[in-house]
């Protein structure tokens, strides 16, 4: 590789190279770059491997493949790294790799891995077994205020009376969408999504179990902008435009936005058309693989609560269409506001390439989603609005040239 060293010291030069290799990345074998630091095997990887790696659904260490939790900057590797590349500057990765895992990775953030399936808190009894468990309001002396009128026998004490699984359902009774226990229709704590009709009990993880008031909900998988980052839905609902998700992502930190906070204008901006989340509905977004017998969702029963799972499929329907609005409101530094919009419009195949998607705009300005699903809906005032209103358009005076984003109202 490298013989121009040999000459100043044989010595330095191996050792140059065997920290080096010491250094490199188990997922790209290049010299690591941006590293974080795998828990608790302590694998190293550069941020951006590592990130995608998880972007694929990887749940553990990408080299040992050990249960893993985070992935966490080092700072003391990255130390090493800069003390090794001012001594061979030549082994730095290209401009252009570097410029590519940034868009990917930034440094500082910390990666955690998905636990392989939203895990149930107990050993799921109720499904293994031949017999049906009681439910937490079964007891005539629970402690939640209601009892069971028709409680399940517990096949612990009493097998005889048990209830056969083989019988279906017992009376009264359904499985916890999340939980999966038995619960009880009629308890207080029971809630239903009245989006995938399946019912969660209230008691199990009484923030995961339950359907809430539509704007209230958190959606399932995105509690953060670090959910953000790693989710694969997300990068394909921008065509898998990781420069235009970057400038999203941006965006949505330097405001202080929670992806709780964009479900919610996803959800007002829903309700304020006219047939609401009927479209939704009837492209069947929300058939979701919860347990429990499925209902035929009827189209017109009135919509007031809705799962995790349900705000989920919102969140990412509709990311795609708030950033486009955001977009509008002028924010952007002229920079990324004056790229010229790439001939081949937002489905253009090429927006994947980093280079491209940073030359071209891809954001045409029409919403995806309510188009799609229902050309004719939008009211008239609306139609004008979005063909008056083209990107890269703004007026002056919307903003002065600004970094990245400004501190923006939020929209209320
Ligand atoms: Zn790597
Ligand atoms: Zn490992
Ligand atoms: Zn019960
Ligand atoms: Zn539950
Ligand atoms: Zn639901
Ligand atoms: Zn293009």
């Amino acid at each position: 590789m490298d013989n121009q060293c040999k000459e100043d010291g044989g010595t330095e030069s191996q050792l140059v190279d065997d920290i080096a290799q010491e250094l490199e990345c188990g997922c790209c074998s290049e010299l690591l770059y941006k590293p974080v630091m795998v828990s608790p095997c302590q694998h190293t990887f550069c941020g951006s491997c590592c990130l995608l790696w998880i972007r694929n659904g990887g749940t553990n260490c990408p080299a040992c493949r050990a249960i893993s939790t985070t992935a966490s900057p080092s700072r003391p590797l990255q130390l090493v790294l800069d003390a090794l590349l001012r001594n061979v500057p030549q082994k730095a990765r290209t401009e252009r790799e570097r410029e590519q895992a940034d868009v990917i990775y930034k440094s500082g953030t910390t990666l955690r891995f998905p636990s392989p399936r939203e895990a149930s808190p107990e050993p799921n009894v109720n499904i293994s077994a031949e017999y049906a468990r009681p439910c937490p309001h079964c007891s005539p002396n629970n402690t939640y205020g209601w009892s069971c009128p028709l409680p399940i026998p517990d096949p612990a004490v009493d097998l005889e009376h048990a209830w056969h699984l083989d019988d279906g359902l017992p009376t009264g009774h359904v499985q916890c969408g999340n939980c999966e226990t038995f619960l009880a229709l009629r308890a207080p704590s029971t809630t239903r999504c009245d989006f995938c009709q399946t019912y969660f009990c209230g008691v199990g993880v009484p923030s995961r179990c339950s359907a809430a008031p539509i704007p209230l909900q958190q959606p399932h998988g995105f509690t953060d902008i670090g959910d953000l980052i790693q989710s694969s839905d997300i990068y394909e609902c921008f065509n898998s435009n990781t420069v235009e998700v970057e400038i999203m992502l941006d965006y949505i930190t330097a405001q202080g936005l929670s992806p709780r906070h964009i479900y919610r204008d996803i959800v007002k901006y829903i309700l304020e058309q006219p047939r609401q989340f009927r479209p939704l509905i009837e492209m069947e977004l929300f058939i979701v693989s919860h347990v429990g017998p499925r209902v035929e969702t009827d189209s017109l029963a009135p919509l007031h609560r809705i799962c995790r799972s349900c705000a989920c499929e919102i969140f990412i329907w509709g990311i795609k269409d708030w950033w486009i609005r955001e977009r509008r409101k002028g924010f952007l530094e002229e920079s990324i506001m004056n790229r010229k919009d790439c001939p081949a419009g937002s489905g253009c195949a090429m927006q994947s390439e980093f280079g491209h998607a940073k030359e071209f705009n891809h954001i045409d300005g029409k919403p995806v989603g309510f188009t799609t699903i229902s050309a004719g809906s939008a009211t008239p005032t609306e139609a004008t609005e979005t063909t008056a209103i083209t990107e890269g358009d703004h007026s002056p005076s919307t903003a002065e040239s600004i970094p990245a984003v400004t501190s923006a109202p939020v929209s209320e």
